[in-house]
């Protein structure tokens, strides 16, 4: 038994971790909402920090210049009902900019630093101090919150995932079979990383949510929050 499987769990917490476009962020906003907890996008905070770099012209693989571009961004949290958001200098980075097609090429290697991953978790960790929270990522259930109430593992076929990012973000004007062969680049990165990669984690629930409705993993996710 590892040290997480022997410490009490915490019983704010549900992480949910998987793959680009398995519909993790949609669920957990969802869930978030129906039972009255904080929605957390840990993936927002890695694009955020992307965005920063890239308008700072540091190369993602420069581990030194990402730092220091890291220690000057001045972060708040805004807390909205069902929200906690991450600000950079008082403001919500632009969605449209974060989820643009040259950030998205960019955040996994921005994301594979260490100095990074351990400032992003323990910010993460602070989260748990303004009340109980859905957070979603790549490493939640891992390494942010091993112990929490419930961790699931939300996956999809490629295919899958390519056509419900394009209907999510069209805006990044891409096709779908482009949006796939980004996908696919992505996760073999995440899953490929030393630190911190994306895995099915000890205890964790997986749930493939290809051929479910929304409605139907919500209902299947609400069911094990109630068990756990
Ligand atoms: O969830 P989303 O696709 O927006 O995440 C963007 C990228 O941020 C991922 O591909 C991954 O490289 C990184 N990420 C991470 N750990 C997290 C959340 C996101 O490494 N907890």
């Amino acid at each position: 038994m590892s040290d997480s499987e022997r410490s009490p769990k915490v019983a704010a917490v549900v992480a949910i971790d998987g793959p680009a476009g398995s519909g993790k962020s949609t669920v957990a906003r969802l869930l978030a909402r129906r039972i009255g907890w904080f929605f957390v996008d840990t993936g927002a905070m890695y694009r955020a920090l992307t965005l920063a770099v890239l308008n700072a012209a540091v190369a993602p693989e420069d581990e030194a210049g990402v730092m220091r571009v890291l220690s000057g961004l001045r972060i708040d949290w805004k807390e909205s009902r069902e929200e906690l958001c991450m600000l950079v200098g008082g403001k919500a980075p632009p969605e449209l900019e974060i989820r643009s097609a040259r950030v998205s090429a960019s955040v996994s290697a921005v994301a594979s630093h260490a100095g990074v991953r351990a400032w992003m978790v323990a910010r993460q960790r602070e989260l748990l101090g303004r009340g109980a929270l859905v957070m979603e990522g790549r490493d939640i259930g891992s390494v942010v919150f091993p112990n929490a109430r419930l961790k699931v593992y939300l996956d999809a076929s490629p295919a899958v995932r390519a056509r419900r990012r394009l209907l999510q973000h069209p805006e990044a004007g891409l096709d779908v079979a482009q949006v796939e062969a980004e996908i696919r680049r992505r996760d073999r990165r995440d899953q490929e990383r030393a630190c911190a990669p994306l895995r099915v984690t000890a205890g964790a629930r997986v749930l493939d949510t290809s051929d479910r409705t929304l409605d139907e993993v919500l209902e299947c996710l609400e069911e094990w929050v109630h068990e756990e």
